[in-house]
């Protein structure tokens, strides 16, 4: 799995979402309603349903990804890039990034030798940030699974 480049030629206004998306900061993730309201500042005669399409699209075309986590009702977007998997913080819904390598060979070839097909790996691990830990710490002896993929 590497960062994708940009690709020879997208529609104008998937070109302005993906840049709208490329623009967010490393580390943020943004709902559809964010992007909209960001591509419709440059462009104001851009409609939602074309900003979702082209999310949809960029999604497909790997330049984009879709997170849907546990607990969250609307999907984050955020530019595609290999080698990193979510901390999702229990408590206050704090997102991180983390950097580090998807054993993705693993589980292409355990979902192959079972005559599957891998579309995606997205790993989420879930647990509290230090600010959390800071003001309510846990009960002694208590340990929430810090590593679990629900849905
Ligand atoms: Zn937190
Ligand atoms: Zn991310």
């Amino acid at each position: 799995m590497t960062t994708p480049d940009q690709p020879k030629r997208l529609p104008a206004n998937y070109q302005l979402v993906y840049d709208v998306v490329r623009a967010q900061e490393p580390g943020l993730h943004a709902p559809a309603g964010d992007i909209f309201t960001r591509a419709k500042a440059l462009k104001a005669s851009l409609g939602y349903s074309t900003v979702y399409r082209a999310l949809d699209r960029l999604c497909k075309m790997g330049l984009v990804l879709e997170l849907h986590l546990p607990g969250m009702n609307a999907a984050l977007y955020e530019q595609a890039r290999s080698g990193h998997a979510h901390f999702v913080c229990r408590s206050c819904g704090r997102i991180e990034d983390v950097d580090c390598d998807v054993p993705s060979d693993a589980i292409h070839s355990f979902v192959r030798g079972r005559d599957g097909e891998v579309e995606e790996i997205i790993l989420t691990v879930h647990g509290r940030c230090t600010a959390c830990r800071l003001t309510a710490p846990e009960p002694a002896g208590e340990r929430g699974g810090d590593r679990s993929i629900e849905s």
